[in-house]
Order: structure tokens, then sequence, then C-alpha cells
């Protein structure tokens, strides 16, 4: 494995006046190329505070990529801290001169001392071409490791990362295959206490994300090949679908009326709902093609209770012939309940949230018993 680090050079950095959008980018770079990073830091413009976070980077990584402090001016230190660390001393780079030169005679402006310094060279850096500004990067190669200078702008900092240093290091060949599991009824740290050890884990990982649908379950892993990644995560899946079975309705976009939807048409079957308060299952249901239900206006008082509910529930199936009849009463507490082939359930729901997430929660519900 390869692994990164970054150091963002810039007191304005530090002190929170421009945000460091470059180890932004930077780390989403190296995340797509299987590289590892553990690390991310900023630095005010201080040679021995750059030199120090320059030795911390590199005694724990292969990489260090190092943005900003490449101007010509005295707080401008990049290039110092780096010949320190290296232990080399900076000279001219004739070549170098005269192409920062040019690029203020070309625009009939006279050179500035402080700019020879975009000039200086160590014995082992290359220099890495700016293409819009005149601040040329350094790649440093020396004792195991590379060191990546590159200017702070962005719009010089992105075409030379592309361009210039893309090119020039070998990226582990790596493939990243992953999973999600959608699960409804728990949340997240219910499943997280589930799930155990296995959110520990690095390669394959397993995290969770809260969303409106539920909790996402995401499996991951990389290896050299999709193949080989899907193998490696494999066991992993299994436990992660042993440990949350029974709340699991969907994979990949799979959504729960959808999966619900699949296996009544499968059976041939078919459902009636009948709704107080909402209006949110009857729709859900509408969606997948099942158009029996009823929806009663929302000026309706209890009781909300399972009895109640059940009894809505054996309504809409005889009322309909359907196979299956479903029920939710949607108010300050709902209930929701089902009436179907295999027998009855209902339950209640106490989760104070605003009316029209309970609503979709209720539906959410009972499609879920339907799938147990
Ligand atoms: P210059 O030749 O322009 O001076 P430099 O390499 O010295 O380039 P800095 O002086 O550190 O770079 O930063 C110049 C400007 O680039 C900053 O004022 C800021 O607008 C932008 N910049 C620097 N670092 C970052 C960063 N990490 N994320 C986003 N923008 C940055
Ligand atoms: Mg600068």
């Amino acid at each position: 494995t390869l692994i990164a680090e970054i150091v963002s050079v810039g007191t304005e950095l530090l002190l929170g006046e421009i945000t460091d959008t470059n180890a932004a980018f930077l780390a989403s770079e190296l995340k797509s190329r299987g590289v590892t990073l553990y690390h991310k830091n900023v630095v005010g413009d201080n040679l021995g505070r750059i030199v120090d976070t320059l030795r911390l980077a590199l005694s724990r990584a292969d990489l260090v990529i190092v943005g900003g402090g490449l101007g010509p001016t005295d707080d401008d230190l990049t290039r110092e801290a780096i010949a320190e660390v290296a232990g080399e001393t900076p000279t001219i780079d004739d070549e170098q001169l005269r192409h920062v030169r040019g690029l203020f005679e070309n625009r009939g402006r006279s050179f500035p001392d402080a700019n020879r310094k975009q000039a200086w060279l160590i014995p082992s850096a290359q220099v890495l071409p700016n293409p819009v500004g005149t601040a040329p990067g350094w790649f440093v190669r020396q004792g195991g490791k590379i060191i990546v200078a590159l200017p702070g702008p962005p719009r010089e900092m992105q075409p030379m990362w592309r361009e210039q240093v893309v090119p020039r290091l070998e990226w582990p060949a790596r493939a990243l295959w992953s999973t999600t599991l959608h699960t409804w009824g728990l949340g997240e740290s219910h499943i997280a206490e589930l799930l155990g050890q296995l959110t520990t884990l690095a390669n394959p990982s397993v995290a969770t994300y809260a969303r409106r649908h539920g909790v996402d379950v995401r499996v991951a892993a990389s290896a050299q090949t999709l193949a080989i990644a899907e193998q490696l995560a494999a066991p992993t899946l299994e436990q992660v679908q042993s440990a949350l079975s029974e709340s699991i309705y969907g994979r990949d976009g799979e959504m729960l009326a959808a999966n619900v939807a699949r296996r009544l048409k499968a059976r041939g079957e078919s459902v009636a709902s009948t709704e107080l308060g909402s209006a949110a299952l009857t729709h859900q249901l509408a969606l997948q093609g099942f158009s029996g239900g009823t929806v009663v206006g929302s000026e309706t008082s209890g009781p909300f209770d399972e009895q109640t509910a059940l009894q809505l529930a054996r309504q809409a199936r005889t009322q309909f012939h359907a196979d299956w009849g479903v029920a939710s009463m949607v108010g300050d507490s709902s209930v929701v309940a089902l009436s179907g082939p295999l027998g009855e359930r209902s339950l209640c729901l106490d989760w104070p949230a605003e009316r029209s997430l309970v609503a979709e929660r209720a539906a959410s519900s009972v499609l879920m018993l339907m799938l147990q």
C-alpha cells in the first residue's frame, strides 16, 4: 500500500481566513487511486514549523504532498523547508531562471529579485512546470520517499497535479467493490451495536448511513481487481446480512415498496389498504400498481389502537377481495396493521417527528411487516 500525507502551508489557512479546498481535492484524488491517507496537516508560514511538519509526515508516509508557500515573498518558505529536510542546498537552475525571467519580460515587466527563488532547485528535485502562474512545483525523490510541492492557488495546483504529478507516480492497482444494504426499523446506534466489531474493519469495511428511507449499511473492499475485492468482502457481507437479517429490505437502490410488490406479484397476490390521517401507504402501493385503497380524511379522532387498526386492515382485505389488507392510522400516535395469508400483525409507532415523516415511517413499517 502507498501511504500519502498532505501538508497545507499558509497562515491564512491556519487562521480560517480561507478554506483548505486543496486538501479536499487531493484527498479525493488519492482515494480514487487507492492511496491510503491517514493525516492532513495545516501549518503556518514559519520555517521551523514547516520543517517539523514535513519530518513528521515523512516519518509515517511514502508520499508527502505540500501545497502553498511557493510564491516569491519572504513568507513563502516551502522550498527552504524541503531543502532543509532533504539536507541539500538550493542553487539557481539556469534554465528555470530563463523561464521565470521570460514570463515577466513577455509581459513587458522587469524581473523582481524576489522571484529568483522560483528558479531554485535542489539535486533531488525535478521542476514541475506551472502552465498558469510563475511558481514552478518540485518533485523530490529521496531515500525512498517522494515529496511533491505544488502552488497554493487551486487553478494552478489542479492542472499541475493532473498533468505533472499523476503521470510521475506509480499508483497502486486497486479496484473498489461495494454494496449497500437498506434496512428499516432500527436506529443507527442500534444497528452499530448489532454489527459490533464489524464497523471497525478497514478492508473490507462496514459503514452505516442514516437516511430518510432507513439506515443504509455499506460493505466495501478494495483489491487488485473487482472480482478479488468482491471475494474479500463476501464473508463480511454475510456476517452483516445475518446480524441484520430481520431489518434488511433491499440492496443497492431497491426500495421497500418495490421489494414488497415484487414478492406479491411473484405469488400473484393482491393488497388493499385503508388509511386514516395520511395517504402515504396507499400512494406507495399505487406507485407499484396496486390500486385498491381507501383514504379517510385527516380530521379523524381516535381511538388509535391496535384492535381498530386490525379491524381496518380486515375490512380493506374483504372489501377489495384482496390477499392482503393493510391499515395505517397516523395522528399524535400512529398504529399500523396487516391481515394477510400468513396471519395478522399490528404495531404501535411512537416516534415524535414532523407529520409527513411520521406518515412515511408508518407506511414503511407496515410494508416491512409484509416482508417478515
Ligand atoms: P503564489 O505564487 O500565488 O504566492 P503560493 O504557492 O505561494 O502561490 P500561497 O501564497 O500559499 O501559494 O497561496 C496563494 C493563494 O492560493 C492563497 O491566497 C489562496 O487564495 C490560495 N490557496 C493557497 N492554499 C490553498 C488551499 N490549501 N486551499 C485553497 N486555496 C488555497
Ligand atoms: Mg504566496
